[in-house]
């Protein structure tokens, strides 16, 4: 009889056999650097498909060469992460930044547009404008509040339409959680594709995946990972990860492969005890964090709470939340009444939430986007995305709900005064 587990369900064993582990109910470490073939004629047959030499047999796969190209550890992961996703398969790296940056060195060739949304995570808006220019590749940029017919004439006013070869977006955007609609950019991307050139669509999933939203059932060709946030999910490693369709993912590994920038198999292994519990953490920090928005939105030394919960209907964003994600998510900005004073008081005061960067893992973490993730913005770019002296953000943990409510109030308490 066939039947179709859920991903949460084969977090545990899919991909892993024990035999070839002496019964190990777990999946060991394999530290090491290199696998010894069984004769030269293997070895010899494990290159060549490893470099493309021959096509796969039915139901042969790559055996194990060297850990900079395959490693079980590795491939265990790889296959478990892309169940989340749906996609033909997955990739993992030493961070999210070498996700990212692996796949704008792939798809983007001297003569190419990039066109992303702004506000993005710092290191990738970096890369995209300061990087990516001197291999000759040309950027634009739109705001989740465009519309289509203004993103379409933000790409043509660069006059290199013609080259447009991604659309890279983030969303919800950091701090602000303001959406990007995956499935209109997707139609963006197919008005200047043509039959010779393809427009890629790249979608930073980070704060919503892979639990949350699907970019790849929304028309997404790729989605990328900071696995340092909810993945891991328990601050303790740094790492990234990409999911493809459409037979993508063998550039990506080609690349990777002489960029040399896989996860080592500490941390991928580090990584599969993260995927056993990622469903239920997601869950109890989106359940904890409706919670502390509720209490926030009715706090009097609040002034606005940015949660996806609090979307008002009848709303375009309302309409996008409701099409892309299934949950509000575990991320809430707030500005707080007054200003960095006022901000830096509450967060000296609290004692659960530590004042930390990052987010999605299992303890709750405050900070202060303005003076710390996005100090390096201008000044005009801060007042577009709202990044005011009077933002906090909280990526909320596993903890009880009424302790993080409970930390919350004293450290808003005498702020009322
Ligand atoms: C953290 C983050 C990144 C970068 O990931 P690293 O693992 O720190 O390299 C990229 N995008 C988003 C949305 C992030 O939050």
């Amino acid at each position: 009889m066939e039947h179709d587990f859920k991903p949460e369900s084969l977090m545990m064993t899919h991909g892993y056999k024990p035999e070839l582990s002496e019964g190990a109910i777990k999946c060991p470490i394999f530290q090491t650097s290199t696998f010894v073939f069984k004769t030269a004629e293997e070895g010899k047959s494990f290159f060549e498909l490893a470099y493309g030499l021959r096509e796969k047999e039915i139901g042969e796969e790559i055996g194990l060469i060297y850990s900079r190209i395959n490693n079980p550890n590795l491939e265990i992961l790889e296959n478990r992460l892309a169940l989340w996703d749906d996609a033909e398969d997955a990739a993992v790296f030493e961070s999210g930044m070498s996700a990212i940056s692996t796949v704008l060195l792939e798809f983007l060739k001297p003569g190419d547009l990039v066109v992303y949304s702004s506000p993005t995570y710092g290191g990738t808006d970096h890369f995209i404008q300061h990087f990516l220019p001197t291999i000759g590749v040309s950027f634009a940029f739109f705001h989740p509040d465009n519309t289509k017919e203004e993103i379409i004439e933000i790409i043509e006013a660069t006059g290199k339409a013609d080259s447009l070869q991604m659309i890279y977006i983030e969303t919800p955007a950091n701090p602000t959680n303001s959406l990007v609609d995956i499935s209109l950019c997707r139609e963006i991307a197919d008005h200047f594709a043509t039959e010779e050139k393809p427009t890629y669509l790249c979608v930073d999933n980070t704060y919503m995946g892979p639990v949350w939203c699907a970019p790849l059932k929304l028309g997404a060709d790729l989605v990328v990972y900071s696995a340092t946030k909810f993945i891991g999910g328990h601050s303790d490693l740094i790492a990234g990860a990409v999911m493809s369709k459409g037979g993508l993912m063998t550039r990506i590994k080609v690349l990777r492969t002489f960029l040399g920038n896989m996860v080592s198999p500490h941390t991928a292994w580090l990584m599969l005890r993260s995927l056993e519990t990622l469903k239920i953490r997601m869950e109890r920090q989106a359940q904890n964090a409706s919670e502390v928005a509720a209490f926030l939105e009715n706090h009097p030394a609040v002034e606005k709470v940015y949660y996806l919960g609090l979307i008002p209907e009848n709303s375009k964003a309302y309409a996008i939340y409701k099409k892309q994600y299934n949950s509000p998510g575990a991320m809430i900005s707030f500005d707080i009444k007054g200003g960095e004073k006022e901000a830096f008081q509450f967060l000296n005061k609290l004692k659960l939430i530590k004042l930390a960067v990052s987010l999605g893992s299992t303890e709750s973490l405050a900070q202060h986007p303005a003076t710390m993730t996005h100090c390096a913005l201008e000044p005009e770019q801060k007042k577009r995305m709202g990044v005011t002296e009077k933002l906090v953000r909280i990526s909320i943990g596993v903890e009880d709900a009424k302790d993080i409510i409970w930390d919350m109030e004293q450290a808003l308490a005498n702020l009322i005064s």
